[in-house]
């Protein structure tokens, strides 16, 4: 066909030379997804099944992250999600319908009890939020329509650790699913599967991303009526992710390993000397004996990573404690941890059913890739601001 050039410039016969390697993964953008005849043309979801049909359901980058997810979690499908969020939407949208009850740990990230108090009721979905430390007696608050059980281990802030096999031999007894949030260990330093968890998911905003620079989500699974329900639920809800941002996680990826060592050692370290410290109540550091349910992240985690949190002792004021937090000068405050820069966030924890109330003196940690002598020095400087 003679073209023009107008025509040229959408329908090129030019084309760079074939053969090319490298070790990145290609960035493959599209919504649009071709097709090689009229009859081929489906809106099927399951890309496994159908190859590729449209770019909210994959692209080979975005297709690429979920398999190198799924194979380090040891499942058998990984959907993503636009950010951790996201993906614990999609999974209360994707199992729960209008009757249902669902059993939410106090200590889950906040959005989610917000998802469940806020969302979920609207839509006639009853939510009962328990103590993270439970264990086996969750089953006393299973009901005949209870569907979910979340838990997440360790708990955000406060960072108790749950006895999942416990929590899932009681909800499978009653044919209750299981949903992890397994941000804290990057889907890695905790087996979901081993451990009996249904659902796991993640934040790759966090760990597998590891530079403050995205955001997405992963949802992980292994019974193949859960992958339906999860991309069925996706497909509506149009959940699509950038390829973009997947091939940040998918360089990510390649130093999650030396990163998750190196914030290991750097925070606990940091963690033991703040134990040592008279101005520091108490270390919610899961490695540490001082925290809540230690003996489960002894008995069932292979790591820590560099998340954690101190209650400052007793008599320190709320401006005292925003003081201390802004007197750090390598620590920046924000939110969305497991970046290359610590930081330090204050919150205020009140009284929950079973578990101490913390008050305004509660301060997490994330632990970045600065040197840990520096660090140290750093919050040995900030702490002296609470004897002024
Ligand atoms: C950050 C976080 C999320 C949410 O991830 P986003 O990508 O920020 O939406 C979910 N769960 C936990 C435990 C988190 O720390």
């Amino acid at each position: 066909m003679n073209k023009t050039w107008q025509t040229r410039l959408v329908h090129p016969d030019a084309r760079a030379p074939q053969g090319y390697r490298s070790l990145a993964t290609p960035v493959y953008r599209g919504s649009t997804t071709l097709f090689s005849s009229a009859a081929e043309v489906t809106d099927e979801w399951d890309q496994e099944r159908a190859g590729y049909t449209y770019g909210l359901y994959g692209t080979p980058t975005t297709l690429e992250l979920a398999a190198r997810i799924r194979e380090l979690e040891g499942g058998r499908h990984t959907i993503l999600a636009p950010g951790g969020q996201a993906a614990i939407a999609l999974i209360d949208l994707a199992f729960l319908q209008a009757g249902d009850h669902v059993l939410v740990p106090l200590s889950v990230y906040r959005p989610n009890r917000v998802l469940t108090t806020s969302l979920l009721s609207k839509f006639g979905v009853s939510a009962t939020f328990y103590d993270p430390l439970a264990g086996a007696a969750i089953e006393e608050l299973i009901r005949k329509n209870t569907r979910l059980i979340w838990t997440e281990s360790p708990g955000s802030v406060t960072m108790e650790v749950q006895d999942v096999p416990a929590i899932a031999a009681a909800a499978h007894a009653h044919d209750v699913r299981v949903v992890l949030d397994n941000t804290w260990a990057a889907g890695i330093l905790f087996d979901a599967f081993a451990h009996g968890v249904d659902v796991a998911m993640q934040a790759i905003t966090k760990y597998v991303g590891g530079h403050s620079d995205l955001l997405l989500g992963s949802v992980t699974v292994r019974e193949e009526a859960l992958y339906e329900r999860l991309g069925a639920a996706r497909q509506v809800l149009g959940c699509a992710v950038s390829p973009d941002d997947c091939s940040l996680a998918l360089r990510g990826l390649q130093t999650l390993g030396v990163r998750l060592s190196a914030v290991e050692e750097s925070a606990l370290e940091l963690a033991r000397w703040l134990a040592e410290r008279p101005e520091v109540e108490v270390v919610l550091h899961p490695a540490l004996a001082s925290c809540p349910g230690h003996r489960f992240w002894r008995r069932d985690f292979t790591g820590s990573s560099g998340v954690f949190s101190i209650v400052l002792a007793p008599g320190v004021s709320r401006r005292q404690v925003f003081d201390f937090v802004d007197a750090l000068e390598l620590f920046e405050v924000g939110y969305s941890w497991a970046g290359t820069t610590s930081l330090a966030v204050a919150y205020t924890i009140g009284s929950r059913p079973g578990r101490p109330a913390y008050d305004h003196r509660l301060v997490r940690f994330s632990v970045g890739l600065e040197s840990t002598a520096d660090l140290i020095a750093d919050v040995e400087r900030a702490l002296a601001i609470l004897h002024d």
